[in-house]
């Protein structure tokens, strides 16, 4: 089928991840846009959280040669005592360092594309979409929080025969999220806790949009699978996944995923120059998670478990 593609409206893409398997139905290609309202201690994806392009730095990369020092145009840069040092303030992410660094010690997280880019890229792995029943996910970060260019992406690929996933927090404003649901053909929904203040605590707002637009997606008539991100500590109690559960069992949702806490996004807080929130904590075992899914399953829910 052909569709006309905006060619004026760009958005800001970190990744753009092929042979995703986690992220909906069979193989796809999963579309990350940066900017996110929400500031979850755990986050995995620390690049993909300020609406902006920005600089990473692989220490162990680096051979201190100090290319970077002389190309830089802002002085942000500094080599001193052995140690190279990006002062992020006066950083404006020209990219000047990643092309003097021979090391390639430099890597910006963010590039503005336009839709018919990003169309093209997903669509290079048509072959394994069309044996897998996959397609394309839009996630972030928050994907809606770049709401013109994500409904125009979401648009694009529905219109060219791919399957779309959207993968939100809910955490975005109504009309932005029904425009979004006319070319989502799954809904793949964050519910991190259903206590309003301890939400807050660890994710920095408040759930009571995220619960609106939960029961706006399902009356909208869209598939849903809700992911659980288990958080030892925050939201692995056996009431804490009950009354998740029973809340859940209320809406017209396929399924729901668990999704236990991971350390692998820890090295990226280190290139950004952030210290990593959650220090310590120990992952939960799948034996945990195991006894967690049993309790949502006898709420009458399907459940799956992963990382
Ligand atoms: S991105 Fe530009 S301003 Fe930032 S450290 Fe590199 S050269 Fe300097
Ligand atoms: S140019 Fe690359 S290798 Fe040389 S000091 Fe800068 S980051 Fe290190």
């Amino acid at each position: 089928m052909t569709s006309a593609v905006s060619e004026t409206i760009r958005g800001l893409v970190f990744s753009i991840q092929r042979y995703s398997i986690h992220d909906g139905p069979g193989i796809r290609t999963t579309v990350f846009l940066k900017g996110c309202p929400l500031r979850c201690k755990w986050c995995s994806n620390p690049e993909s959280l300020q609406p902006r392009p920005e600089l990473m730095f692989r220490k162990v990369k680096c051979d201190l040669c100090g290319s970077c020092v002389a190309a830089c145009p802002r002085g942000a840069v500094v080599l001193q005592e052995e140690k190279l040092e990006i002062d992020r303030e006066m950083c404006d992410s020209c990219g000047e360092c990643i092309a003097a660094c021979p090391k390639g010690a430099f890597e910006m997280a963010g590039r503005l594309l336009g839709v018919a880019e990003v169309l093209t890229e997903v669509r290079k792995d048509d072959i394994f979409y069309l044996n897998s029943s996959g397609g394309m996910t839009l996630s972030g970060g928050e994907p809606l929080m770049q709401g013109e260019f994500a409904i125009e992406v979401l648009k694009a690929c529905k219109r060219s025969g791919l399957h779309t996933t959207l993968d939100t927090s809910g955490y975005v404003a109504r009309e932005v999220l029904e425009q979004a649901l006319e070319f989502a053909d799954l809904v793949l929904f964050d519910v991190k806790h259903l206590d309003a203040e301890e939400h807050k605590s660890l994710t920095g707002v408040d759930n009571g949009l995220i619960q609106d637009n939960l029961r706006v997606t399902v009356a909208s008539g869209a598939r849903v699978w809700i992911r659980v991100p288990v958080i030892p500590g925050f939201n692995d109690s056996p009431d804490d996944i009950r009354r998740l559960a029973k809340g859940t069992a209320k809406l017209a949702v396929e399924k729901v995923s668990l999704l236990g806490y991971h350390e692998w996004g820890k090295q990226k807080y280190e290139c950004l120059g952030r210290t990593y929130p959650l220090e310590g904590l120990i992952p939960p075992t799948e034996e945990r998670l195991g006894e967690l899914a049993r309790i949502i399953e006898a709420e009458g829910l399907q459940v799956t478990i992963g990382y």
